[in-house]
């Protein structure tokens, strides 16, 4: 099959490799549909992660259709779509048992290596170096998933790759960012950095109910995006965001700065035109 290696800083190569094979019951191989490049390869590209090994396939968001299940691979069949999430978990370890899936203490093969580094080894993750696993990732044809019965999300028919491919990794990173706000009805967010976690907070923020979101970046495409999502924006390299927040949740000024309030009127008028759009 073709897949994306990583042959050292700054460059990348599709390779062709071995095709996966089961090697545990509990696996799954999927066809893969759809993949997503994240922030967090970009840190592999510039060789900001350590050990890397020549033609290691990358890829941690990734989704596609099951095409070979293990033995004992009870939850999935062949054919069904699913989105498998970044984190592998076995289901059974403590961690696993109260939720914790990205702390599975079973999955990472390495975890002595990665305990000296962090105390603690994460469970190991698709496509991201060997501290983490060594796992083949999914910027391939095709992936092998273990403990398939465990992470893998099952995509309800009528749903297209581009509306539930997220659900790998950004979209529950952002999400998780808001419930950790408590959000109450009535209340004003802050996210700070509006990249495509951060877009994910935005929206999560609305779900869960907040009546106003603060987005501060300054690249003008993200700040868009976050109009879109009716976000109210705030530049870090035009305002003084502390200042600017004050006045935006208190209603007091920030000392009389004339050009803090002209920014406000232009990032309102921003607002009005395109998150009523
Ligand atoms: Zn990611
Ligand atoms: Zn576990």
């Amino acid at each position: 099959m073709k897949a994306l290696c990583w042959h050292g800083k700054h460059d990348m190569r599709c390779d062709t490799v071995p095709d996966p094979k089961i090697e545990h019951p509990r696996d799954a191989i999927i066809k893969v549909t759809a993949c997503a490049i994240c922030g967090s390869d970009l840190h592999i590209y510039d060789g900001m992660i350590p050990s890397m090994e020549r033609g290691d396939v990358l890829g941690h968001e990734t989704m596609g259709e099951v095409v070979e299940v293990g033995s004992e691979n009870k939850a999935l069949k062949v054919g069904d779509r699913v989105v498998v999430p970044f984190t592998i978990a076995c289901g059974e370890c403590f961690f696993c048992k109260r939720g914790f899936y990205s702390g599975c203490e079973r999955t990472n093969p390495n975890h002595k290596r990665a305990e000296k580094l962090w105390g603690h080894s994460p469970a190991g993750l698709f496509g991201y170096s060997h501290l983490l696993g060594g796992y083949a990732g999914g910027q391939a044809e095709y992936l092998r998933v273990p403990f398939a019965d465990v992470g893998p999300v099952k995509v309800p028919d009528g749903l297209t790759d581009e509306q539930v491919l997220f659900l790998s990794d950004i979209f529950p990173t952002g999400y998780m960012g808001a419930e950790f706000c408590n959000i109450q009805p009535g209340d004003t967010i802050a996210v700070w950095g509006c990249g495509p976690v951060g877009q994910m907070a935005i929206r999560s923020c609305f779900l869960l109910g907040a009546e106003r979101v603060l987005a501060i970046d300054t690249v003008p495409e993200r700040l868009i995006l976050a109009r879109q999502a009716g976000a109210q924006t705030l530049d870090f390299l035009e305002e003084d965001i502390y200042d600017r927040i004050q006045e935006l949740t208190h209603g007091r000024g920030a000392g009389g700065c004339i050009d803090a309030v002209g920014t406000e009127a232009e990032a309102s008028a921003s607002f009005d035109s395109d998150g009523t759009a």
